[in-house]
Parts: C-alpha cells; structure tokens; sequence
C-alpha cells in the first residue's frame, strides 16, 4: 500500500511559469548564439548560463570517511561507482580509470522537500570529505537525476565548494521550484558551470568521459508528468561491464524507456529505481535490463516504507543479487572492465 508519505510526495506540483527556478539573465545575443551552437553540438539544451558573481561557499568539516577505505581507495585502471549511504535518498560518485569524475545526486540538504526527509545535509557531512579524502578537486559532470531534494538537496552545496570546480551540471529539466533547486541554479550561475538538460527526440546523448568509457543519457524528459518521471536514465560501460543509472523513474518512465531501448538497457549492475518502490522495478523494465547485482538507495526505518517487498521478489525472481545502503553502507563496485566486485562498507 501507499503510505500517506507516497501521497504526499504526488502532490508536488509543477511550477508555473511566474515561479520558474531558472531565469535568463541579459544575455548578449553572440553569448546566446555560442550557447546555442555549444547546445546544437551536445544535442542537449542548455537551461542556463551564468554571469553573477557572488559570496564564497562554506568550507566541510564533519564526517571524514575511513582513512583506511581512501589509502586503498581503487587499483590502479579500474572503474569505481560508489553508492554512497545518504540515509533516504541517492548519491552517487563514479571516478573512471583514467581519473575522469562523476556526481550522479548528492542526497538530502538542509531544506528537505517534505516533511517525510530527514534533514541530512548529505554535501557537507558525506559527499565533500569523501572527495577531499580522494584527492578529487574536479568533478567533469555532476547530474541531478531529477530535482527532488532527497537528490539534490545538498548538490549547490557540492557545486559551489571553493575546493572542487565542476565541468557541468546535468538535470532532468522537469520545473519544479523549491529552494534547493534555486540554489542549485543559482550557485551554477555564480560559478559559471553550464547546465544542460536532456532532450527526448535527441537521445542518446553521449558523455565524454574518456576513451575506455561510454556512457549515454538514454532517456529523461522534461516533460513527464512529474519529476520522478523525469529522471535521466543513464548507461555507463567500462569494457565488458555495465551500469544503469535511473534516478526515481517510476513505471511510466520504466516503459517509455524499456519499448525505446528495449534490450540496449542490459546491464550488470542497476540502480534501482525509487528507493525500491512498489512503483519502480516494472517487469517490463527489468526484462530488458536484467541486472546481475541491483544497489537499493534507501534509509533506514524510512516513512515511506522503502523497499517495498514486490520489486525485492521482481529483482529476485530474475536472479539479481541485492545490495541496500540501510542494511550494508555504502556500496563500492569496482571494475576492471572484464568483472567487478561489490564491496559493501561503512565510511
Ligand atoms: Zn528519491
């Protein structure tokens, strides 16, 4: 059953057009004209551009992750995904072998969207010293895979770290008006980092990440009936070894994506979607992916009632081994290129 909490979290309206997050500053128009070009070439829209300068971020403190996990932190050529444990909510940091950085969400902030969340602060307290521990000062693409906070509620605050630059940011486009969003935008433009947005009629969209790596934005649209069904779905393949990244999609998104890419969606390892709702992991979509492994994003003792016990039996039932952040920690993967191991630990 849905709780109240599930309800609740339906009720998210889509902004209008009077409270839109992203502005559009004076832009000259060659300005306009370059970013157009840039966006043509991407096969993306950019949503904004920046221009404002603006006050220095807050430095982290809190929260070091073992020194013991970082000393050892990946062999060298190997691919690493880590789930992190962001209690209810995603956030995800892929580093490839030739060092090139990902962010796919950065979990709660300081502003949750409902009630339901938990302030978490996740940024701050998990995602910044784990980076700094790393050695990581770059981030070449940090995405929010759709704009709710449990997210991207801490990413303005990861963005906008005087320690880390950002190549672009990546968002799902669906409207939505809060004010994690309008800092997320907001410290984008400050920091004059490009966001871009997919577009569905121009899919896949290819990532630069480097030679060894192909990722692709395979679906995501703007315009879905809300902001769970506007996740960017995205695949990411080192040599013989898949990822699939697929924010919150629900079962709409789920099918949208599964009859356009049908089998393309294989991949060892998913993020399931949705925490492990009962409205995500659809057979329609698990049969096209098939996941040997599937790492549930989930907080312990959640109001939602996350994971749900019908896609745990789906995921079983096609043979997926489960890993879940509330009962493991953080999930490691890595890879190289030929197989992977899932190391399951507490940061
Ligand atoms: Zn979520």
């Amino acid at each position: 059953m849905s709780g109240p909490a599930e309800d609740k979290f339906s009720k998210y309206r889509r902004a209008t057009s009077e409270d839109r997050p992203v502005t559009w500053p004076g832009w000259a128009a060659a300005g306009v004209l370059l970013v157009l070009a840039v966006a043509a070439w991407m096969h993306a829209i950019p949503v904004y551009f920046p221009s404002v300068a603006g006050p220095a971020p807050a430095g982290h403190t809190a929260g070091m992750p073992s020194a013991t996990r970082v000393g050892t932190w990946k062999r060298p050529g190997e691919l690493a995904v880590v789930y992190f444990d962001v209690g209810q909510g995603d956030g995800i940091f892929i580093q490839t072998p030739n060092g090139k950085n990902v962010l796919i969400d950065s979990g709660e902030g300081k502003t949750p969207d409902s009630r339901y969340l938990k302030m978490i602060d996740a940024g701050s307290r998990i995602i910044l010293p784990f980076l700094q521990q790393i050695g990581v000062r770059h981030l070449d693409i940090v995405m929010a895979s759709h704009p709710h906070s449990d997210h991207m509620g801490s990413m303005y605050e990861v963005i906008g770290d005087r320690h880390i630059t950002v190549g672009q940011l990546w968002i799902s486009g669906f409207i939505y008006s809060t004010v994690s969003n309008k800092k997320l935008l907001k410290t984008a433009e400050r920091r004059k980092i490009p966001v871009f947005a997919p577009q569905p009629g121009q899919l896949p969209h290819k990532l630069d990440l480097g030679p060894e790596i192909s990722a692709y934005v395979l679906c995501g649209d703007p315009n879905a009936e809300d902001a769970n069904n506007s996740s960017i779905v995205l695949k990411l393949i080192y040599g013989r070894v898949s990822f699939l990244f697929t924010g919150d999609a629900e079962k709409d998104a789920e099918k949208t994506c599964a009859l356009r890419w049908g089998q393309t969606l294989k991949s060892d390892i998913l993020k399931v979607g949705h925490h492990g709702s009962k409205t995500s992991s659809t057979p329609v979509f698990l049969n096209q992916v098939r996941p040997e492994a599937a790492v549930i994003s989930v907080g312990s003792y959640n109001t939602f009632g996350h994971p749900h016990a019908a896609p745990l039996e789906r995921l079983e039932k096609i043979g997926a081994k489960i890993y879940r952040t509330d009962e493991q920690g953080t999930i490691f993967v890595f890879s190289d290129g030929k197989s992977y191991r899932v190391e399951p630990s507490r940061l």
